[in-house]
């Protein structure tokens, strides 16, 4: 390709919308132009390396079992209404009628669609285990798509979809797809790492997030300084801390304190440690109003306290339901005597000896209070969020925080479609039972912006040589000039005849400009054809992620250069088979 005809409009101006290095970046260097919110169109670069990102996929899922279908994305509201997922998916499924008042949606995802198909299609054991697959466009109107294509409204997804006869199919597709993502990241150059998660909404009892490393990742995660152990905070859990605090046993006392409601005034007023205070939340979810319990040093996980009762999503009461479940207004909860809702309790609050916690009325508080003693929780079950620096359950390290982009996510999801949709196969005596699903999902174009979000410099974007949209760029200091022009047209022919993916900057520009231009879009290697070591019938060799630089001779350089790209593909995909 030639630079000249390219339809590559770069940028020197960081555009004011972004405020992430990869949005930047792929703007900048002219990968993507938006629409709407979070609706992007590809221009050629870009979508170059969506290719192979896909192709990687592909490969990676057909050697797993995989078979490539395309299904569709305009999905009828029925099958939705058969899973019950019509409503429950709430506002980020885009839907719509036909003229004949039918209700359908823009596939946010393809658990229905998939089961659907299968369940006229699957009738025996004999055809299983399945696994099909397809790389295609989801809609989700997101609360806030942002950061470019890492949240859009309209994305790219690869999904597949396992059937399995039983658990230990299933667990055998699971553990394929979990290994296949992790080849995929390693083949598109991305430092991710499996964290055990929530399966949420979604259903099921077992997932994992794949979670590219990066500060702007809207996922926090822990992870273990000793052990293998690493989760979404979301659900993280720790060991719980046994008896810490400086109370003991002693009468529960009634005490006046005006206008006291955080843990940090109780701190102060009570000379007493944040570990000796039981904190009492109020939640609701729908019309169950719970009170959650957890130490006042620690903060109450809201996935799990929704978990614990059975509920997808809790939110913080507000003041009216407060007031009628504890009769005081917030800031004055407290667990003894509470009898309006049920009560929740975190392991470690039941340590405690002697607690101080809201009294229930206005201004007041008790100290002396004693869990075990004092009140009965309806529930004790871990409802903390986990933090960096709490002990890991394997007893030996510490947890350590980070953040991640999530790129990919693997479910087992059980019987929860089949069971709705009534997919069912026949085993040997012709019994029919549902089949065992799992779902697996990677986010195609969230990949590369997470790629971009680690590979990158402050002059431009270092492609990984598997994803990088084309390996070389020649740049002649001057086009104009005869002897170069016409060292470049015949390195540039030479390179191509021999399968290079090479880009020729013909353009009548500054070098300078070339020389931006290059490192910013972040071709792997550089040949710069200059005056001075032509003269000598070299050129100068630059690879953009080591700045490792040197002068070759012009009739080495396509041997050289291809030897080179061709062992660090190889080298990739060697190291992915280990
Ligand atoms: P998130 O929590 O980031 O909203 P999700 O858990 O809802 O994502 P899944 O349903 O697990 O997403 O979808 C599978 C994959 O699709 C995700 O792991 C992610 O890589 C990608 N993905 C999800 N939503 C988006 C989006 N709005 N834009 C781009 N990619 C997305
Ligand atoms: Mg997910």
């Amino acid at each position: 390709m030639r630079m000249s005809r390219l339809l590559a409009p770069t940028l020197r101006e960081v555009p004011a919308e972004a405020e992430i290095a990869s949005h930047k970046l792929m703007l900048r260097a002219g990968f993507i132009r938006k629409s709407a919110a979070g609706v992007y169109s590809y221009l050629p670069l870009g979508y170059r390396v969506l290719q192979k990102i896909m192709a990687i996929v592909r490969e990676e899922m057909d050697a797993a079992g995989g078979q490539e279908v395309l299904l569709p994305i305009l999905q009828p509201a029925e099958l939705w209404h058969e899973t019950g997922r019509w409503d429950d998916y709430g506002e980020e499924m885009f839907k719509l009628k036909d003229r004949n008042d039918r209700g359908f949606c823009l596939g946010p995802t393809h658990e229905e669609i998939t089961t659907a198909l299968i369940r006229h299609e699957v009738r025996s054991y004999r055809q299983l285990p399945l696994l099909v697959y397809q790389i295609q466009n989801k809609y989700r109107d997101e609360i806030r798509p942002r950061f470019g294509v890492m949240r859009g409204r309209e994305f790219i997804m690869k999904d597949l979809y396992s059937f399995d006869r039983d658990d230990g199919g299933l667990d055998e597709s699971y553990w394929k797809m979990y290994h296949a993502y992790e080849r995929i990241f390693s083949r598109c150059g991305l430092n991710t790492r499996p964290v055990e998660a929530d399966p949420g909404a979604i259903g099921g009892n077992m997932t994992h997030e794949f979670m590219a490393l990066a500060e702007a990742g809207e996922a926090e995660i822990v992870y273990c300084s000793h052990c293998d152990y690493a989760a979404n905070v979301e659900k993280a859990e720790c060991m719980t801390p046994g008896v810490e605090s400086t109370g003991q046993l002693e009468p529960l006392t009634k005490v006046s304190t005006p206008g006291m409601r955080t843990v940090e005034d109780l701190e102060e007023f009570f000379g007493r440690p944040a570990s000796d205070m039981i904190k009492t939340l109020i939640y609701r979810s729908g019309d169950v109003v719970v009170a959650a319990l957890v130490r006042g040093d620690h903060a109450v996980n809201p996935t799990k306290l929704a978990r614990a009762i059975g509920s997808l999503e809790v939110e913080l009461a507000d003041e009216n339901t407060i007031e009628e479940v504890t009769g005081a207004p917030r800031g004055f909860a407290g667990p003894v005597g509470l009898k309006g809702c049920r009560i929740i309790a975190d392991p470690a609050v039941m340590n405690i000896e002697a607690g101080i916690s809201g009294g229930n009325a206005v201004d007041v508080h008790l100290k002396g209070i004693n869990p075990k003693r004092d009140f009965t929780p309806d529930e004790i079950v871990d409802i903390r969020m986990a933090k960096p620096g709490d002990p890991c359950l394997c007893g030996k390290g510490t947890l350590q925080g980070a953040r991640g982009i999530e790129v990919g996510q693997v479910f087992k999801l059980g019987t929860k479609y089949s069971q709705a949709l009534g997919a069912t196969f026949a085993d040997e005596e012709g019994e029919e039972h549902p089949l065992i699903m799992g779902c697996y999902g990677i986010g195609v174009s969230r990949t590369m912006a997470a790629v971009v979000e680690q590979c990158h410099d402050q002059d431009g974007i270092c492609w990984p040589i598997s994803l990088a949209p084309y390996h070389v760029a020649i740049v002649p200091v001057n086009y104009r000039d005869d002897e170069q022009r016409a060292a470049a047209e015949r390195l540039y022919h030479d390179l191509c005849e021999v399968g290079v993916e090479v880009l020729l900057d013909d353009r009548d520009e500054r070098p300078g400009v070339k020389f931006k231009d290059a490192d910013l879009i972040g071709f792997p290697v550089r040949i710069t054809i200059g005056p001075r070591a032509l003269a000598n019938g070299q050129v100068e060799v630059r690879w953009r992620t080591s700045g490792e630089e040197y002068l070759i001779f012009l009739n080495e350089v396509v041997t050289h250069v291809q030897d080179r790209i061709t062992r660090s593909i190889e080298d990739v995909e060697l190291a992915c088979r280990h």
